[in-house]
């Protein structure tokens, strides 16, 4: 394996993830996998090394061992090997099918591309998945923050995320002007003097293998309800076709398994079987006041990538911190788990950040393993430290009587839990 992964801190032992022949979805998970790890950009250096200490005692916890490939992108490559995301750290998230990674920066405006929307592409990860779930003890801007239990899935590889755009004052935008006025016959509809031009890709394949993840995930989980929030009253043939799309999976695809809201009122009187899941859809911008005002009747939400974006985050703060927010990336057969939340650099080097989303964005991927004993031991030992008061800033700011702990001293203590737990 060497020769292949220069620029990577190949582990000594361990066995790779792999997919059965007959099915690309399905994995074979040895019990001591190699995990390709990013810690990531700012913050990210500490919130890696303090989810990998509690991984390491859940998966311990529960008889395994994960064997940690460090792989680099960002910074850390930067000052390592000149690049910015090295073949070997793509080639190892191919090869060993799952991985983690911390937050990586990315410069506004000018400047590279973003090395996340890169990683989720090259490896076609297209639905990232993200709970937005309270946990007890956690002060919130809600009254009632436990009414809060959503699963976002964004599409993760079309929409803003195709990333292609023309800078105003090229030549390139000029072209793509003279299109849409003269080949397009859409004249006097742009201003006059520089604009830049972005094109928003939807397709009927990116919106069905996502929306069917979606519904999936409902039927596996006893969720009861998928809502597909988009803007389709006014970008019609994007956002409206994500939406068409969708339904179009839900009723040709899962037969009684699963009704859409249509239905359900029409012919069912607004009755569902217990074990199926109802389909129907919202506005972004409702979707975003109704997750405020009626916060308990929504359940999954699939949608587009920017919808996706704007939706998760405000999902995680009315959970009290977006330091506690995880998040997983999933394609055919392979997974990279991240938590939802940015490089956060103007706290970096200060051992301050709230390492619980990525600690929680490994529970995801064990739950992707078939580890639900190892998610479950990290669930109750997050839940146990934060319900003890001695917690990171960002909760103990909000918190009457919490005790302000670092980093590294939180991520520590919550192993310990682990620990303490197994032996008794
Ligand atoms: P951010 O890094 O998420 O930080 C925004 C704020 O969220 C922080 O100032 C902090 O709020 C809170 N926060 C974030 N992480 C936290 C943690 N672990 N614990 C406690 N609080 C946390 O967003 P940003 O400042 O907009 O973005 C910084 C860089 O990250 C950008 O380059 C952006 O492109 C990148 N980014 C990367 C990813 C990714 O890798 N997937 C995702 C998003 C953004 P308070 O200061 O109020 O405490």
């Amino acid at each position: 394996m060497n020769d292949r992964y220069e620029r990577v801190d190949v582990p000594t032992g361990g066995e790779p993830v792999a997919v059965s022949d007959a099915d690309a979805n399905e994995l074979d998970v040895p019990d001591d996998p190699i995990v390709p790890i990013i810690h990531g950009d700012g913050t990210g250096a500490e919130v890696g090394p303090a989810a990998q200490r509690v991984l390491d005692e859940a998966a311990e916890a529960s008889g395994r061992e994960i064997h940690w490939m460090r792989v680099y992108a960002g910074e850390s490559a930067r000052e390592r090997y000149g690049a910015n995301l090295p073949d070997e750290t793509v080639t190892a998230l191919e090869e060993f099918r799952v991985g983690i990674k911390g937050p990586l920066t990315t410069p506004v405006g000018a400047g590279f591309r973003s090395l996340n929307v890169a990683l989720r592409t090259r490896l076609d990860l297209y639905a990232n998945v993200r709970p937005a779930t309270y946990l007890d003890g956690v002060p919130s801007p809600r009254r009632d923050p436990g009414e809060l239990d959503v699963v976002v899935f964004r599409e993760n590889t079309e929409d803003v995320y195709a990333g292609v755009e023309w800078e105003a004052g090229t030549e390139e935008a000029e072209r793509v002007r003279e299109f849409v006025e003269d080949e397009m016959g859409e004249e006097g509809l742009l201003h006059d003097g520089p604009a830049g031009f972005g094109v928003k890709p939807i397709s009927e394949f990116g919106t069905k293998r996502l929306v069917r993840e979606a519904i999936d995930y409902a039927l596996d989980r006893d969720r009861d309800l998928v809502t597909l929030v988009h803007k389709g009253n006014i970008m019609k043939f994007t956002e409206g076709g994500f939406r068409d799309w969708g339904y179009e999976v839900a009723e040709d695809e899962y037969g009684e398994e699963v009704i859409t809201e249509d239905t359900l009122w029409e012919v069912r009187d607004g009755e569902v079987p217990d074990d199926a899941v109802v389909v129907n859809d919202r506005i972004a911008d409702n979707m975003l006041q109704q997750l405020l005002t009626r916060t308990d009747e929504y359940d999954v939400l699939a949608m587009p990538n920017l919808n996706g974006d704007y939706l998760s985050d405000a999902a995680a703060a009315q959970t009290g911190s977006l330091g506690i927010s995880p998040g997983i990336n999933v394609g055919d057969g392979r997974a990279l788990a991240e938590p939802v939340h940015g490089s956060a650099p103007r706290y970096a080097g200060q051992d301050k950040v709230n390492p619980t989303a990525m600690i929680r964005s490994g529970a995801l991927l064990f739950e992707y393993l078939g580890w639900d004993d190892a998610a479950d031991a990290v669930d109750t030992a997050l839940r146990a430290q934060i319900e003890s008061g001695r917690v990171t800033y960002d909760i103990e700011r909000n918190l009457d009587g919490g005790e302000r702990l670092g980093t590294s001293e939180f991520a520590t203590e919550v192993a310990e839990r682990i620990a303490a737990r197994s032996s008794t």
